[in-house]
């Protein structure tokens, strides 16, 4: 896919003839002219310089941003669907799905940034800083023209800068198949994982629907629980997307190890109701029926565009369009995290990615470029994670790091005892992405050295490596 040309994008922030704040900061006179005037504005938001849409992963980090260059107090307004300030959305189907008696995390606990150790921004903080959070009403339209937003409540704020981090939304199974029956669960937020734990205290039988991130960590959760657990998938390994089958079995085993069961290349057919409405069964395509009280579906997400698709959408990837400083085509409007296609300058492609890595740091990029004289292209190298089995008592940790392009021929190094890494040479013996099981924290610190730099190896001398400590040495060496 060829990478989109941001030549012809040019940045030209809307400064708005209702603001007498103007960059660079920061007196509070300014603020409390703003608020004077909001007072007798037909504006429900005080703050109008800068709105962020969607009160998520990479909003929380956007807002550190603007308050670490002193540009948010009085002027920075965030508008959020959910009930409370942002947090660190992994969470949910990690430290969130522990055993009640295993200390489960919970709000405030992981609000960003404590992700990447920064602030806990609960909702308090946000007042600290003077920043204006509107909860629990999601901007259902926009208006370029006039630069405003409708809320659901049908609020109209005013805008200078907008930001859209409206991320993404879990793709469900249709109603007419019983995808939405009580005990039919998909998890994005908090008051979806909420409902979640209220049904596995009281599960005996659970099936996973979906062989990928949500459904493997739902599942090692379940583990947790002690719960009958069975995970269903159409493809023949798990993780299918990132894994190689070998890798995939390694993983495989050790769930088989704590329990659970699997039943793979199989499509689900329905999901069906017992005399008191929950679900109580699923039945696949093959003809044979498990028997469930709960259900999770981990199928997949798609981008949260709407009411912003006349910005200018990306038919390939999904998403807003935007240029590598993370503005659409409408000058002063930007978006970034799961919901922002991009320019993936590394391999020269147009990518969405639905991880919370790029979540922060777009978010960082895109304010940095808003508020400051920033035109560096943003150079993302992809990286994903995972942690399971991590509750108190677990026989066995799993945290696995990836950076870079599953794209060539896999090298295994490792026997997964506990430690496993896979590299992903292209023709040219290049190394193109990287992959650690149970890394020392200085192992996988270089992960990323490696993956970005694409050192050519020698491909026969890390075939034939006897650990994993070797096999990064000789890649180490070849940089
Ligand atoms: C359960 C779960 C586990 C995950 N685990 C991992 C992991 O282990 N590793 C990893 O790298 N990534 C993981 N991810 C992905 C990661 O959480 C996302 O990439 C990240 O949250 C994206 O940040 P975002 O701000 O773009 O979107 P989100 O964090 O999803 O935030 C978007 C926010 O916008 C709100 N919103 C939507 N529409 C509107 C509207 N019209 N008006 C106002 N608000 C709106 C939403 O309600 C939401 O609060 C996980 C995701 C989930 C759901």
């Amino acid at each position: 896919m060829a990478c989109c040309s941001s030549s012809s994008w040019v940045l030209k922030p809307r400064t708005s003839a209702w603001s007498p704040c103007r960059r660079p900061p920061s007196a509070a006179g300014c603020r409390r002219s703003l608020i004077v005037a909001a007072s007798t504005s037909k504006f429900a938001n005080e703050n109008r310089e800068y709105v962020i849409v969607g009160g998520g992963n990479a909003a929380g980090y956007a807002a550190r941003t603007f308050v670490e260059h002193g540009m948010a107090d009085g002027r920075l307004c965030i508008v959020s669907k959910e009930a409370v300030a942002p947090y660190e959305r992994p969470a949910l189907t990690k430290g969130y799905l522990f055993p009640l008696d295993k200390k489960p995390a919970r709000l405030p606990g992981f609000h960003t940034c404590v992700g990447s150790g920064g602030d806990k921004q609960n909702s308090e903080w946000y007042t600290e800083h003077g920043i204006e959070v509107l909860y629990e009403d999601p901007v259902v339209a926009l208006d370029i023209e006039n630069q405003t937003l409708t809320t659901l409540t049908g609020k109209i704020l005013k805008y200078g800068s907008l930001i859209i981090s409206t991320g993404c939304t879990t793709i469900r199974l249709p109603e007419n198949i019983g995808g939405f029956l009580p005990g039919v669960h998909y998890i994005r937020d908090v008051a979806d994982a909420d409902s979640l734990v209220s049904s596995l205290v009281k599960a005996k039988k659970v099936v996973v629907i979906g062989g990928g991130y949500i459904g493997m960590e739902v599942a090692a959760a379940a583990a947790g629980w002690n719960l009958d657990t069975t995970v269903i998938f159409p493809e023949e390994h798990i993780m299918p997307r990132l894994f190689t089958p070998s890798i995939a079995q390694r993983y495989e085993k050790l769930y088989q190890e704590n329990g659970m069961k699997f039943i793979k290349g199989v499509l689900v057919d329905k999901l069906a109701a017992g005399p008191d409405g929950r679900v109580a069964s699923v039945s696949l395509r093959d003809g044979s029926i498990i028997e469930a009280d709960t259900v999770i579906v981990g199928i997949g997400a798609k981008p949260v565009v709407s009411p912003f698709e006349d910005i200018g959408l990306n038919k390939n990837v999904g998403g807003i369009q935007v240029d590598s400083l993370f503005r659409t085509t409408v000058p002063g409007i930007f978006a970034i995290g799961d919901v922002a296609a991009f320019p993936l300058k590394i391999y020269n492609r147009m990518a969405r990615v639905e991880h919370v890595d790029h979540a922060r740091k777009s978010a960082q990029h895109c304010v940095k470029t808003l508020l400051t004289a920033n035109t560096q292209p943003y150079d993302y190298l992809p990286f994903f994670y995972s942690r399971v089995f991590e509750y108190e008592g677990s026989s066995r940790k799993v945290w696995w790091q990836f950076y870079g392009d599953n794209v060539g021929d896999a090298i295994e190094i490792g026997n997964f005892d506990p430690k496993v890494a896979a590299f992903w040479l292209n023709s040219d013996d290049r190394v193109k992405g990287v992959f650690l099981e149970s890394g020392s924290p200085e192992e996988f610190a270089i992960l990323p050295t490696l993956a970005k730099s694409q050192p050519v190896v020698d491909r026969a001398k890390l075939q034939s490596a006897s650990s994993v400590e070797e096999a990064l040495e000789i890649v180490k060496s070849s940089l």
